[in-house]
């Protein structure tokens, strides 16, 4: 990140542009192109997997029902808070005017066929989005990124039949989605393994295109403390508070055990990776049972990221403000539901809501060529949104081991 800002910056005030533009930006899309790629199939396999698995659960217990219904109102509270701090703050109007009416401009001379769809979605009626989540055929939705609802359709009714069909004639195809999506998952294994050079490239190609203007790295700023702001109050505030409230659990000795679990979240970048050592610790120093252990947090480490949603939702809105885009109430709503959605596509690896970003982004026509702008900063707000995620999962296990007594 900071080699990238660098040489940059070097190479544009010793009069070097195009080297930059022609010979380091495009690794830079390389790496935009590799994470847009993935997202199709990541979306589809680990969306059909979360459902599946959760099938399995909440035949035994109405507890499965109870914890995703739990998962999903703290995901939708988190996404909420996100949006109105950003929506406070506004990190993004920190732009010089000059800047926002450029990347304003650019983003509308691209404009030209979103305009023309808008105006056909106007001669069809309201009931015209939901028309539009149902593909005609798969491999055409498969094709256009901003689709992605219609994979995440697909996805549904597919891990719905999965376990409609009943387990035994689901058997054979459990370990073969189990493989696609480890296969997917290393396939951005891959793509993180280039991310520094690729975040090398963006940072050198964000600086000369900003042609050395600070103003980007001032709005940057005042993002990254919103982000951390939004986490913050989730962390200290909302979990402790409620866990005392709901749970009757002491807040004080829940941030105490759920310490270590955190430390390791935030230096692995990963609740998935964080998993096996949150289920442990959260029955030897939290109390909950292992009953309650065994499927609160496996499914709460695929679906439940209220650090990321908090986080999509602040970076979201905050790629619009720079482009100046004014959204309207529906897409402000859309994008409410979809980085819910998004939170739950999220494979809980390093990185791993980069992806579901762009998707959000191109499904409301947010320029994508915005996440560069905000990629840079990306990992050290992984960290820590990833200790938000797996507290959050904490948290409900704690709830759901209340309500069971
Ligand atoms: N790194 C996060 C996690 O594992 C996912 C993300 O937001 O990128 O929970």
């Amino acid at each position: 990140m900071a080699l990238g800002a660098l040489a940059g910056y070097v190479l544009l005030t010793t009069g070097f542009t195009t080297l930059v533009t022609h010979w380091i930006k495009p690794w830079g899309t390389i790496f935009i192109r590799l994470l847009k790629l993935i997202a199709v199939p990541l979306v589809f396999v680990s969306l059909i997997k979360g459902v599946s698995q959760m099938g399995d659960l909440t035949r035994l217990t109405q507890l499965g029902l109870k914890t995703v219904s739990t998962y999903i109102v703290t995901t939708l509270l988190a996404v909420s808070l996100g949006m109105s701090l950003v929506g406070i703050i506004r990190p993004g109007s920190l732009l010089p005017a000059e800047k926002t009416a450029e990347l304003n401009k650019a983003y509308r001379d691209n404009l030209g066929d979103k305009v023309a769809q808008a105006d056909v979605m106007q001669e069809t009626g309201p009931l015209q989005f939901i028309v539009d989540i149902i593909p005609e055929n798969l491999a055409m939705a498969a094709t256009d990124n901003s689709k992605m609802l219609q994979i995440i359709f697909v996805a549904l009714i597919a891990g719905i039949a999965l376990i409609a069909i009943g387990h035994e004639k689901a058997a054979p195809l459990l370990p073969v989605i189990d493989a696609a999506n480890a296969v997917i998952l290393k396939i951005v294994d891959f793509i993180m393994l280039y991310a520094p050079l690729g975040v090398f490239a963006l940072m050198a190609g964000m600086v000369t295109d900003f042609a050395g203007d600070t103003a980007i790295f001032s709005s940057l700023g005042l993002y990254a403390l919103t982000v951390v702001l939004a986490l913050g109050i989730l962390a200290f505030l909302v979990y402790p508070l409620a866990v005392q409230l709901l749970a009757r659990y002491p807040g004080r000795e829940f941030m105490k055990g759920i310490f270590p679990i955190q430390l390791l979240a935030f230096s692995t970048s990963s609740s998935a990776a964080t998993l096996p050592f949150t289920m442990e610790h959260a029955q030897k120093k939290l109390g909950i049972s292992e009953e309650t252990a065994s499927f609160v947090f496996p499914v709460g480490a695929t679906i439940n990221m209220d650090g990321t949603s908090a986080y999509q939702a602040v970076s979201i809105l905050f790629i619009a403000q720079l482009y100046g885009i004014d959204l309207t109430t529906a897409q402000l709503i859309s994008i409410l539901l979809l980085t819910v959605l998004a939170s739950i596509g999220t494979p809980g690896v390093p990185g791993g809501s980069i992806v579901m970003t762009v998707m959000v982004l191109s499904s409301v026509g947010i320029p994508t060529e915005g996440l560069v702008i905000i990629l840079g900063i990306d990992r050290p707000l992984d960290m820590l949104r990833t200790v938000v995620n797996v507290s959050g999962d904490v948290f409900v296990a704690k709830l759901m081991d209340k309500k069971k007594k």
